[in-house]
């Protein structure tokens, strides 16, 4: 975030390149929304596709990893926003297992939850434990807490998160991680070695011209130092 307005980048982060830049409010629903215009637009303007996207947890979102993995066919380097973890002793999201086959979670007694199909918020199912497999078990004191029955949100987008889950166990993923740590550490520098301490111009518009013009300078500048300094030789690395 610079100044009330937030930056982002498109960042092409084996050569530090920043590929697309795109001013917005400084919210997350709007950089995140960003995000898909800067690649769709790089797609559009440079037939430019990443193979993944690496980001932080901002972006983990059932809605965001959906277009990303089923719309986009990107592969998501990104940790999943996780909103059921639990830390009192009460059964979490992650101790039921999902059973793709038949459509319904298994709870830890080894029981069904179904859904009705309703979708509540435009995005979540509700799984629903049955009453009287609850209220026989022995394990309500660490399920049901409140509830006659116990039941499980999931996403409309929860494969994505899936894919999301399970890269986010690879090496590829710690890679790109550091890889955008280290990327992000020279471009956060802003004010500090490049005098960018207030925008001149007003509104987004006028963040937006801003902006593009620092990245340009910053990409000039990583060019510059690839010709004193080229990036290692993968083959000799
Ligand atoms: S309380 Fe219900 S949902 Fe929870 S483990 Fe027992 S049967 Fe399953």
């Amino acid at each position: 975030m610079q100044f009330g307005y937030g930056l982002n980048y498109l960042i092409d982060i084996e050569n530090a390149v920043i590929v697309d830049v795109e001013a917005t409010p400084a919210r997350t629903y709007d950089e995140v929304a960003a995000t898909k215009t800067m690649i769709d637009r790089t797609e559009r303007c440079f037939d430019l596709k990443p193979k993944r996207l690496a980001a932080d947890t901002a972006y983990g979102t059932g809605k965001f990893l959906g277009w990303l993995v089923k719309e986009k066919r990107i592969t998501p380097h990104i940790p999943v926003w996780e909103k059921s973890d639990r830390g009192d002793g009460i059964f979490s999201r992650a101790d039921f297992i999902w059973d793709k086959r038949h459509g319904h979670y298994i709870c830890p007694n080894g029981k069904p939850l179904r859904t009705s199909g309703t979708v509540h918020d435009g995005r979540t199912l509700l799984y629903r434990a049955s009453k009287r497999d609850c209220d026989v078990c022995p394990l309500r004191s660490r399920c049901c807490t409140r509830d006659a029955a116990r039941k499980i949100p999931r996403d409309l987008h929860e494969d994505a998160r899936d894919v999301a889950r399970r890269k986010m166990k690879t090496k590829a993923f710690a890679r790109s991680r550091d890889e955008r740590k280290r990327v992000e550490m020279r471009f956060a520098h802003f004010k500090t070695h490049h005098g960018f301490e207030r925008l001149r111009l007003r509104g987004l518009s006028g963040a937006r011209d801003e902006f593009h013009l620092a990245a340009i300078v910053q990409n000039l500048k990583t060019m510059a130092l690839r010709l004193v300094w080229p990036p290692p030789d993968p083959a000799v690395a």
